[in-house]
């Protein structure tokens, strides 16, 4: 799922604002919450920022606002909410399963990478390319934002499994199997033809085994339940999901059952939450949007909001641009309730219920289409603190949800690669 289908809405809580009206307890929660925010080393591990890089009037290095831009991730508002590093995706939309479709999605990855390079470069004063933990806490201390990259669909790499080096070379530290639809590495959890491998396909398997050689995380976001337990039970070291919840708490083929969350807890990985409304939580759209939004999509030729992201990049720059301000009319005219920090929070509590305190952590998909009522971009991060906090989460809880979790992966699956790997 991408940006625009949800933006621009409600009123947004002032992040690390303590209100005036508070009472003494809450004043003290929301000082002691501060300031374990400030302190923690925050991660969030997927967002779709490269997709605005190119985007006429969006400057990284500038606070955009969120409601007439519909950018969710700068380096000001990073600041503002207290983040320290974030992975950006080179994403690729699933396109034809032919060796004209792979050239192509490889150019288009290529280009993906080159833009996050060449912006690090000219913003380098404010945020720089890393890819180890080590690498992100030390410019961490420095002040600068830290920047890893994901690749999210293993689709540009075709059938050319030499292609995952190259992409590690680049600085990709994790790969996304596939995306909405099945590609020909494995079975995605929401392609509407249904299962194609039953998993993973021959190639499928070769790329764990590759990702495990180069010590590449892989991530489990967006396959299916049976991908899900043939990477479980081929790869040699912890995996990930890097955007996704509990399918306990809301019932979205995007999200984890409890007994994949128990085979994760079983291989030491981590689950990242993702902020995406529709994931988080179940709410019913009016019946006079969901007209509006059928007749919208007719005139588009799209067939529902399940088919948009093929639809749209099919579409000329002119007339997607045309699209997106068609959405935000919209959603203008009939705003969409959005779910909020404690229904996410409420995920976090299952998980941590179900595994433990050790297999969670944070994963928004801001820019891809994540935003919650009270967390609607990066700046507002800090209220998940407040509400951790709020649950009793100690601060050495909050450090593991906010990256200790997730660095523990990330270390794992660097140590397991080969000495000549490690650094390159
Ligand atoms: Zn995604």
């Amino acid at each position: 799922m991408k940006n625009w289908l949800y933006p621009t809405l409600l009123a947004c809580l002032a992040t690390g604002v303590i209100p005036a009206s508070a009472g003494d307890d809450e004043k003290a929660l929301l000082k002691k919450a501060k300031k374990i925010h400030e302190r923690a080393f925050t991660v969030d591990t997927h967002a779709d920022t490269p997709m605005l890089l190119s985007r006429p009037g969006f400057d990284v290095t500038k606070d955009n606002d969120a409601r007439t831009t519909n950018s969710k991730v700068d380096y000001p508002r990073m600041r503002k909410g207290g983040l320290d590093a974030i992975f950006w995706a080179v994403y690729l939309g699933q396109g034809p399963r032919t060796p004209e479709g792979h050239e192509i999605a490889k150019t288009k990855a290529l280009g993906i990478f080159d833009a996050i390079h060449t912006t690090l470069k000219n913003t380098g004063s404010e945020a720089e390319l890393v890819t180890t933990p080590q690498d992100a806490l030390r410019v961490g201390k420095t002040g600068k934002r830290a920047i890893f990259i994901g690749v999210e669909n293993g689709y540009p790499m075709g059938h050319d499994l030499s292609m995952l080096k190259k992409f590690y070379d680049l600085g990709a530290r994790y790969m996304t199997l596939c995306h909405s639809s099945n590609n020909d590495i494995c079975d995605s959890s929401t392609d509407p033809k249904g299962a194609e491998y039953q998993g993973l396909s021959p190639l499928g398997e070769q790329v764990v085994a590759e990702m495990n050689r180069l010590g590449m995380m892989i991530d489990v976001s967006h396959v299916s339940d049976s991908t899900f337990y043939d990477v479980v039970r081929l790869s040699k070291v912890p995996i990930i999901a890097s955007h996704s919840g509990a399918k306990a708490v809301c019932d979205h083929p995007r999200n984890l059952t409890d007994d994949m969350l128990k085979a994760l807890a079983k291989n030491g990985g981590v689950v990242q939450l993702n902020l995406l409304s529709d994931y988080v939580k179940t709410i019913p759209v009016s019946p006079e949007r969901e007209a509006a939004q059928k007749a919208m999509l007719e005139k588009w030729g799209v067939k529902d909001r399940r088919a948009m992201m093929g639809a749209m990049s099919k579409l000329s720059e002119d007339d997607q641009k045309k699209l997106r301000a068609d959405f935000m009319e919209l959603n203008k005219k009939y705003p969409v309730q959005l779910a909020t920090v404690k229904d996410a929070v409420d995920h976090i509590d299952h998980i941590v219920k179900l595994i433990g305190i050790d297999h969670v952590g944070m994963g928004a998909d801001f820019d891809g289409g994540g935003a919650l009522a009270d967390c609607f971009d990066v700046g507002q991060y800090e209220n998940f603190t407040v509400e951790f906090v709020r649950r009793g989460y100690s601060k050495k809880d909050i450090e593991k949800i906010w990256s200790g979790n997730f660095f523990r992966v990330m270390k794992a699956v660097e140590k397991s690669a080969p000495t000549e790997m490690i650094g390159k």
